[in-house]
């Protein structure tokens, strides 16, 4: 009878600036992996998108506090797409929350602590099995600080910019280049100088500027170092 080689299943965590193709290339690690895959960016948005709803000021902590026990965010894969949408509250809103009113409020959100720490929690629940990739900024220094692999991805923000201008553009949103390179730069700003889990590389994640890169080679570069992890002899 054959032997069942059982792989070890792995938490790969990969950060980093606002557009750089994380979550693309993320989407793809997990399907080549059959791993799950967590869009953590998409829960702040959520989150976001439920305080502007119910007209909720962000500075108002009682009422944020409030909203955080009520609200319900989710994920379900989309089987025509692939894709992995977000579910608020039951419904889905994943083409809600890309949109700019969206990407310009919600690093105001991200950095309550109150919203990270909720958000924080209920993303160490969904990878407490492992068999997941997670992107986001803070997953390999707070949310899975003993991530087997760790990625930090960074590019150029003129590229960046026009990769999301593209994406944008594509679900019928024309806005132009500078409002995206501002509105990137601010989000990295606030990402990494917020006292609760800012945006920073973690000390043992390794860097990928996918500035002239492809899909494919961010993909494959990730890939390689989930097989250095699987496969490199125990010491
Ligand atoms: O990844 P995405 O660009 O969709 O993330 C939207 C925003 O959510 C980020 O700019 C950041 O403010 C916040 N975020 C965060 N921590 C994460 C993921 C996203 O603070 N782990």
């Amino acid at each position: 009878m054959a032997a069942r080689v059982v792989m070890k299943q792995l938490v790969i965590a990969i950060d980093g600036y606002s557009s750089c193709g994380k979550s693309t290339t993320a989407k793809a690690v997990a399907a080549a992996l059959h791993y799950a895959y967590v869009d953590t960016g998409a829960m702040y948005r959520a989150v976001t998108l439920y305080l502007l709803e119910h007209n909720i000021s962000f500075e108002d902590l009682g009422q944020v506090e409030q909203a955080l026990h009520t609200l319900h965010i989710s994920f379900r894969r989309n089987r025509r797409t692939g894709r992995n949408e977000v579910l608020l509250d039951g419904v889905n809103r994943e083409d809600d929350i890309r949109q700019m009113v969206i990407s310009n409020s919600v690093s105001e959100v991200s950095v309550i602590p109150m919203v990270r720490h909720a958000m924080v929690a209920q993303q160490q629940r969904m990878g407490r099995k492992r068999g997941v990739v997670m992107d986001g900024r803070d997953i390999g220094t707070t949310v899975f600080p003993d991530a087997e692999v760790k990625v930090f991805m960074t590019a150029d923000v003129v590229v960046r910019a026009q990769r999301r201008q593209a994406e944008l553009a594509e679900k019928g949103e024309q806005v132009p280049l500078e409002d995206i390179i501002e509105n990137l730069r601010k989000r990295d700003h606030l990402d990494s100088t917020r006292a609760e889990s800012p945006l920073r590389r973690a000390a043992d994640a390794v860097l990928l500027d996918t500035t002239h890169l492809v899909i494919d080679e961010q993909v494959d570069f990730v890939l390689e170092r989930v097989s250095a992890a699987l496969f490199a002899p125990r010491g």
